[in-house]
């Protein structure tokens, strides 16, 4: 086991050289575990498209929602790839407050969200909460680390939020999600978010990606149908494709200053059937 595959060992080297999505993330937040670099690709970012930290929340308050929803499924087991620096409610909080008993896997790729998996790793006592430092590609890993949380055997909520536009079909974005998929039982969940460029000007969505690019990031912004593609095989749950604000709003409150901003995000939840 080298040190990127668990929390004991020394700990990991920030690349404080070049933007990473968990911490711009993190900077679009307004949290603190962000450099420079982070910061100095997310003012460009944003002085370009000021609606951006508004969207971050409101992919975010899709992930409460739908954690709620599918805890009120009565699945008690998730497992969540690209989790992205602790944001509170974190999704183990949101499922452990509906079903205190729920066992929650965590996984990202970036050292920075190793460093804080601490304040991801404390739930309630009745359920569990585990972090697997790996890369969304390395599903067999992945899967392998997380059986000694979880029962695979039994339904699993997978969530994929905001992560599979860091990763471009060349580098196996359907093949990773098919074979996650192939690792769940009947009765288990795909949740998924995801930028699109569907729901703005051309230009915007093409200057957002240049920029992303430029900054030495993957960005593949996909269109609904490449999204939809995602969930082929799969029971797609009402209310279907929808942009991220659109997805029963009524689990949550909305996010403060959302009216007039489009999420930019398409989402949905999909049962394995
Ligand atoms: N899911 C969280 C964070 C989204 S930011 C939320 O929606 O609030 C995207 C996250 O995906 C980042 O934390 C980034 O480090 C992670 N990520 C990007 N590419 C990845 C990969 N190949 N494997 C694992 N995680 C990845």
């Amino acid at each position: 086991m080298d040190q990127q595959d668990s929390g004991t060992h020394a700990p990991p080297r920030i690349d404080t050289g070049k933007p990473h999505p968990a911490r711009m993330y993190d900077w679009f937040l307004g949290g603190k575990d962000n450099y420079p670099v982070d910061e100095a690709l997310g003012r460009q970012l944003v002085g370009f498209a000021p609606g951006i930290p508004v969207m971050a929340r409101m992919n975010r308050a899709f992930m409460h929602r739908a954690t709620r929803w599918t805890a009120g499924q009565g699945v008690r087991q998730f497992l969540d790839i690209g989790t992205g620096i602790p944001t509170e409610p974190n999704l183990h909080q949101v499922a452990q407050g509906i079903a205190a008993d729920a066992r929650v896997v965590y996984c990202d790729n970036d050292p920075i969200v190793l460093v804080h998996a601490e304040a991801l790793l404390r739930g309630t006592p009745e359920g569990v909460v585990d972090y697997v430092q790996a890369d969304a590609r390395d599903t067999a890993a992945i899967v392998e680390r997380a059986r000694e949380t979880l029962d695979f055997e039994r339904p699993v909520a997978l969530s994929l939020i905001a992560l599979l536009h860091f990763i471009g079909d060349e580098d196996g974005a359907y093949e990773l999600v098919e074979r996650l998929k192939d690792a769940l039982t009947p009765g288990s969940y795909l949740v998924m978010s995801h930028l699109t460029p569907d729901f703005h000007p051309e230009e915007a969505s093409k200057k957002v990606t240049d920029l992303y690019r430029a900054g030495g990031l993957t960005m593949d912004m996909r269109s609904r149908d490449r999204f939809a593609r995602f969930f082929e095989g799969l029971e797609i749950v009402a209310p279907g494709i929808v942009a991220a604000e659109e997805w029963h709003p009524e689990l949550g409150e909305p996010v403060p200053g959302q009216e007039g901003v489009h999420s930019g995000a398409y989402v949905a939840v999909a049962r394995k059937v």
